[in-house]
């Protein structure tokens, strides 16, 4: 096929790639590099400035954070390489732990990047291990070499200590370092690179100079030793001290990287354009391709039987992996796992049942799009036309439903009264929260039972104040916005094991059921709520009586407790179900587990409030004023790390008390420290607390 970017590509000349990194580690400057390299931009847009073209939103313009994990394409043509290359941005900040998941669940490799100053830090650490969740290959790529304080020597020691599931080899060393950055050894040639030219496009290749010989030697050694260790082939060639041929040594590498035994890190500087181009060619080097991942998963929806996909498969199947939602014709962000998608094509949406018509097939750039007329395999693409459709949807060909494993989101910790400032604008507002939360399967909207208020829960505040800004200035409505308020749970007291008993007449039919439930109250529960069938003898009941009583019993305990919030960290089981013959149905099951429900709940039930585990990065002499500030707030101390020059604060603290903590942190550090917090479950709240909380 060609190379012309708005058709298809062979398979093994495509890469899906997700960028992951900790906020400001340069993600954004890389792939501005990369766009830039490729020839997709005409100048280095710098995030400072806010021109980069992958933060298109308004709102992550301002704020010069990624917010949405937008997709770019781009060909990259170098002396080795013609391929397609589809980025998948991430953001690095942990309010939007989606963003990453499903960015993680439709990217065949990733490229993760770490500050050669502050190293691995903890949201790199936590993304590394959600990619590895997701079996995904990685290179690492020690950035901000040219940065004061900046090692790579300490960064690299740093990835191989945390990351110890993987062998980690340097495949390049920095020549020099911060302010002295010259270029990069490559430890596979062993040249030297120089980028030059103003903007680093003019690599110069030289022979290494003697001052770096023997490190650089040293650093290939202990490569060589490591690819032994993993390779039989090029173990045969180094344990008898000869050299490995070059084409055995690259097929063998890229297997280790794709197999997940290895993970290569190369160096340099985005904001100094020094190592880029190499990274690409890495990218095409060592990172799958659609053909080489392997068969996804799925189930036929008709009968739940198991269905795997290969990228050979002929027939078309595809995940939508993010919506970009808007009045008149939502953009659907496709990766297509098999088959050809043409134009004039119906598909199939198994979760809605809906025959579908495409009207437009996108190449997605940045901030350009290109009209294409089929997707082949192995793409990714954007949809314009399909509606009623959501992030994480299947889409299949008509005669071959197919549904294919979900994205798990997590669920919403925080949520906040939006109502609009004139009642004219009712009616749209419905329609724009509607919409985002089309966009974003981390927000959710609800309306309060005794206010009738619509409420939108997310994530944490600065999620919910983006999405509140994005109404304003995106949707042009004027909207009045109560305080955010934690989402609260609630657990049982204590264990109990009750019967539920439903005996009525209605009309002229009598019916009557008895159901036996335990309920354990288990804290940290992994899973939230499970939900079980134990009953020791089912004497020929029929299936719907049990699976009746399955779902009411799941239904009744998320729909709340004393306090009309949901219970959390039960483990329930139904025990017993008693009936009689033409008295008992599936309505009289339900009645009687509602009954039971109820008993169970009058024992008394505790509230429960969302826990953050927060991290902090600070210097030395602010620290104390963070802790205290922390401490006043009921925050666990999990420890304090010592990192060159830095300090790292680990603890667990309510989310409640953490409203207005990013504006508060840079007063108490003078600007100096970072932060990034995630919830990490609930505990019980005292009523003093309460008390004092809703005093505020
Ligand atoms: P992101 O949050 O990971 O997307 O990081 P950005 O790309 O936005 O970079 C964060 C900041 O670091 C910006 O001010 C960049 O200009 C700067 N930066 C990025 N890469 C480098 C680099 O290689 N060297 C230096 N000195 N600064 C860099």
């Amino acid at each position: 096929m060609d190379s012309v970017s708005g058709h298809r590509h062979e398979l093994s000349k495509i890469r899906n790639i997700g960028i992951i990194a900790h906020i400001d580690a340069g993600k954004t400057t890389v792939t501005e590099r990369f766009l830039y390299y490729s020839g997709k931009t005409h100048r280095i847009g710098d995030i400072d400035d806010g021109t980069t073209i992958m933060d298109y939103l308004d709102e992550e313009r301002r704020r010069g954070i990624t917010i949405v994990a937008a997709a770019a394409s781009f060909q990259w043509n170098s002396a080795r390489h013609h391929c397609l290359v589809h980025l998948i941005d991430t953001p690095g900040h942990i309010d939007f732990t989606a963003e990453v998941e499903r960015s993680l669940r439709v990217a065949d490799g990733a490229v993760v990047i770490f500050s050669g100053v502050e190293g691995v830090e903890a949201q790199s650490e936590k993304v590394w291990r959600q990619s590895d969740h997701y079996h995904v290959p990685k290179l690492a790529f020690v950035n901000k070499m040219d940065r004061l304080g900046a090692s790579f020597q300490r960064v690299l020691a740093d990835i191989k200590a945390k990351f110890s599931g993987v062998k980690v080899a340097a495949f390049q060393l920095p020549i020099g370092q911060e302010a002295d950055l010259k270029g990069i050894i490559d430890l596979i040639s062993m040249k030297a690179l120089f980028f030059e030219g103003d903007d680093g496009s003019r690599i110069r290749l030289a022979d290494l100079e003697s001052e770096y010989q023997e490190e650089a030697l040293l650093a290939r050694e202990e490569l060589m030793s490591t690819v032994a260790e993993l390779s039989d082939e090029v173990a045969e060639f180094y344990l008898s001290e000869q050299e490995v041929p070059l084409p055995l040594l690259m097929k063998e590498l890229r297997r280790l990287v794709i197999g997940n035994k290895l993970c290569p890190v190369f160096t340099g500087s985005a904001k100094k354009n020094i190592g880029i181009q190499p990274l690409l060619d890495a990218v095409l080097d060592y990172l799958p391709s659609p053909e080489d991942c392997p068969v996804c998963h799925g189930l036929n929806p008709k009968d739940g039987s198991p269905l795997e996909i290969s990228a050979h498969d002929p027939v078309f199947c595809g995940l939508v992996f993010k919506v970009v939602a808007s009045g008149s014709a939502d953009l659907l962000y496709l990766r297509s796992y098999s088959g050809h998608l043409s134009l004039s094509d119906s598909i199939f949406n198994p979760r809605t049942k809906e025959k579908l018509r495409i009207k437009r097939i996108l190449r997605l750039y940045a901030k350009n799009v290109e009209p294409m007329d089929s997707v082949g395999p192995g793409d990714i693409v954007g949809l314009i036309g399909p509606q009623n459709v959501g992030t994480g949807d299947t889409l299949c060909a008509v005669n071959r439903p197919v549904l294919l494993e979900r994205i798990d989101f997590p669920e919403p910790v925080i949520s906040m009264a939006v109502e609009p400032k004139s009642s004219k604008d009712k009616d749209r507002l419905d329609a724009c929260l509607d919409l985002l939360c089309r966009e974003d399967p981390t927000l959710s909207l609800s309306i309060h039972e005794n206010t009738g208020q619509r409420l939108l829960s997310g994530m944490g505040e600065l999620h919910l104040e983006i999405n509140s800004n994005r109404i304003k200035s995106e949707f042009n409505i004027e909207v009045r916005c109560g305080a955010p308020q934690v989402a609260f749970r609630e657990t049982l007291c204590s264990d109990c094991t009750v019967t539920g008993i439903f005996d009525k007449v209605l009309g002229d039919n009598s019916y009557y059921a008895e159901v036996d439930i335990r309920l354990e109250p288990v804290p940290r529960l992994e899973k939230g709520l499970e939900v079980n069938l134990a009953v020791k003898s089912r004497q020929g009941m029929p299936n719907a009586w049990f699976e009746s009583a399955l779902e009411t019993l799941s239904g009744g305990l998320r729909t709340g407790g004393n306090w009309g919030y949901p219970l959390f960290y039960i483990r329930a089981a139904v025990t017993g179900i008693r009936g009689v013959p033409d008295k008992t149905t599936e309505a009289a099951i339900s009645g009687a587990v509602l009954d039971a429900l109820q008993k169970a709940i009058s024992t008394g039930t505790l509230l429960l409030e969302p826990l953050m585990s927060l991290e902090i990065i600070a210097p030395e002499n602010v620290i104390g004023e963070i802790t205290g500030y922390l401490q006043s707030r009921r925050a666990v101390i999990h420890g304090i790390e010592n990192l060159p020059g830095i300090k790292k604060l680990s603890c667990e603290v309510p989310l409640a008390e953490m409203f207005g903590f990013s504006k508060a942190l840079p007063k108490l550090s003078g600007g100096r420290a970072a932060f990034s917090m995630e919830p990490c479950g609930y505990q019980e709240i005292s009523q003093a607390d309460l008390e004092r909380l809703s005093a505020r």
